[in-house]
């Protein structure tokens, strides 16, 4: 039996949560895989969002899908870094969120993921929402209800 505050915290739009795109690093769909390296690499973050120059929301882009596209037989390719586009080895199957979702759906998906992308009634993409910002929320709501 779910008691009246956990629906309302299940029911809670993500939009309260989300981390806004200005804040979010990404790549350009066109961009080389050299500068997404160099992204990744600089931001520390395992995976960006691959936009396109309206913010419309293309794939997910990690330093080992960059990795695996330039693996040779039995070296690292490094020279072809710059001629392979980010388009070329993103994962454009996402899992994402739409801004009017709720609480409850993003806390089913951030099991399987770090942070999902957020984009609005356009299919804009808006931010992120993290798996530890979910956490944080839950912890401040298991306290609340402890005290
Ligand atoms: P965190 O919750 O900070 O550990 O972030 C988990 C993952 O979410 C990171 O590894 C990134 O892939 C992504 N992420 C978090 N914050 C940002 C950000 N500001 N820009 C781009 N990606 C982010």
């Amino acid at each position: 039996m779910i008691s009246t505050n956990t629906r309302a915290l299940l029911e809670t739009p993500i939009s309260d949560f989300i981390i806004s795109s200005e804040k979010v690093a990404h790549v350009q769909i066109g961009n080389s895989a050299e500068h997404a390296l160099l992204v990744l690499t600089k931001t520390g973050y395992s995976s960006v969002p691959v936009l396109d120059i309206k913010y419309r929301l293309h794939g997910l882009l990690s330093s080992k899908m960059i990795t695996e596209s330039i693996l040779g037989l039995e070296r690292i390719e490094y020279d072809k870094l710059a001629n392979i586009k980010v388009d070329d080895c993103m994962d454009s199957d996402v899992t994402y969120l739409k801004i009017t979702d709720t609480f409850q759906k993003a806390l089913d998906l951030v099991i399987n993921h770090a942070f999902l992308c957020v984009v609005d009634e356009e299919g804009t993409f808006v931010g992120i929402l993290t798996r530890r910002v979910i956490l944080k929320q839950l912890k401040k709501y298991i306290y609340q209800v402890e005290d």
